[in-house]
């Protein structure tokens, strides 16, 4: 939270911020205002290019607070357009966010740990393991890190999934916060609907999302249709399995034009049999929900195997025969490891990694 004595502006939301601003300098709730219109919308961080600010209140903010930015330690960008960022923290460990070019869009992934303690067999964060939660500055210090990259370039993004290093609902309140940074209209001012929170069935967590109208969609990784099988994939899966993680979705309060995202990593001969078809819908029946098939990423070293793109697209029209809304995300940027299911940093990489699948058969 601190920059030597100064403390961190950017793990404030506005309610947060409006509190620290009355209870250390007694000012009216509109400096708030003020202050966050100035480091989110425009990112600016030296206090005396804030000019609706007076100059002795400047002074003052600029003794107290600091404006954080992580450290770019490498960028690389791959043949499809996508950009890999190398985030050094003031501890040293390193994050990475990936600006994902698609046809019509470009969206930012960010990660919410360094590391991940949920050991998914098919992730190579997980080789990680957990190290530390981000705090809420190092996240939304990494959309605007690449806000101040991609502006160099005449690029926006408008769309930021939390699918990059972590499970962002174990670190929870920290991300919430975040959430609210990027929905307040004075400073991100991106939709509920432009921000997507991918957890691997943290129920707990879940609930409390819901509970709390977090200003994010949900997206889900399902990724296996038995629980033996999940719980081989996804350990969690062991304490809060499909029928429970299925019950809380159901019971999340959303509007009537809100889906939850479910996200399908097919592993071949491992998730994607006939059987996992035919079961698929029973699960996800009655549902708001799309379904997001994602082909295994090879690259990742991790032993499975991407399933042939005849058999994905037999999922996906199956599917859609069957009323659900399927979209199949190929991974993007395979080439500089930024793809799903790639993010670790380099340390992490040099690990030798075994063939994980005969735990799985
Ligand atoms: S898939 Fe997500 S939740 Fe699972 S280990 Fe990787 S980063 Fe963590």
């Amino acid at each position: 939270m601190a920059s030597g004595s100064r403390v961190e502006l950017l793990d404030f939301d506005r309610a947060e911020l409006a509190a620290e601003l009355e209870e250390r300098f007694n000012l009216p709730a509109f400096r708030a205002r003020q202050l966050i219109r100035w480091v989110h919308k425009r990112r600016v961080r030296d206090f005396s290019e804030m000019t609706d600010i007076a100059k002795p209140l400047r002074e003052a903010f600029g003794d107290a607070y600091s404006v954080y930015r992580p450290e770019l330690a490498e960028r690389q960008i791959s043949r499809d357009g996508t950009r890999k960022y190398l985030f050094r923290l003031e501890d040293g460990s390193e994050i990475e966010s990936v600006l994902i070019k698609q046809p019509d869009r470009l969206t930012l992934c960010v990660s919410s740990q360094v590391g991940c303690a949920m050991g998914c067999k098919f992730c190579r964060t997980a080789l990680m393991k957990l190290k530390r939660n981000l705090a809420t500055h190092e996240i939304i210090g990494q959309v605007l890190a690449v806000q101040d990259d991609a502006a160099e370039l005449g690029l926006d993004f408008h769309n930021i999934v939390f699918m990059g290093m972590g499970e962002p609902l174990h670190n929870f309140d920290n991300v919430l916060r975040a959430l609210r940074l990027l929905n307040d209209e004075l400073g991100h001012d991106f939709s509920y609907r432009k921000v997507t929170v991918s957890t691997s069935g943290l129920v707990p967590a879940i609930e409390r999302f819901g509970q709390v109208g977090a200003p994010a969609s949900l997206a889900v990784s399902l990724n296996a249709t038995s629980d033996d099988v999940r719980t081989a994939l996804i350990p969690i899966n062991k304490k809060w399995p499909i029928e429970t993680l299925m019950r809380t979705l159901h019971e999340l309060p959303l509007s009537s034009t809100q889906r939850i995202t479910i996200e399908y990593v097919m592993l071949a001969g491992v998730n994607d049999t006939d059987a996992d078809l035919q079961r698929l819908p029973g699960i996800l029946h009655g549902l708001p929900c799309k379904i997001n098939l994602i082909p295994y990423n090879e690259n990742a070293g991790l032993g499975f195997k991407r399933p042939s793109t005849q058999h994905i697209a037999r999922w996906q029209d199956r599917l859609l025969s069957r009323g659900f809304n399927t979209t199949v995300r190929w991974s993007k940027g395979e080439d500089i490891d930024a793809a799903c299911g790639q993010l670790a940093t380099q340390s992490s990489r040099q690990k030798r990694v075994g063939d994980r699948s005969a735990a799985l058969s």
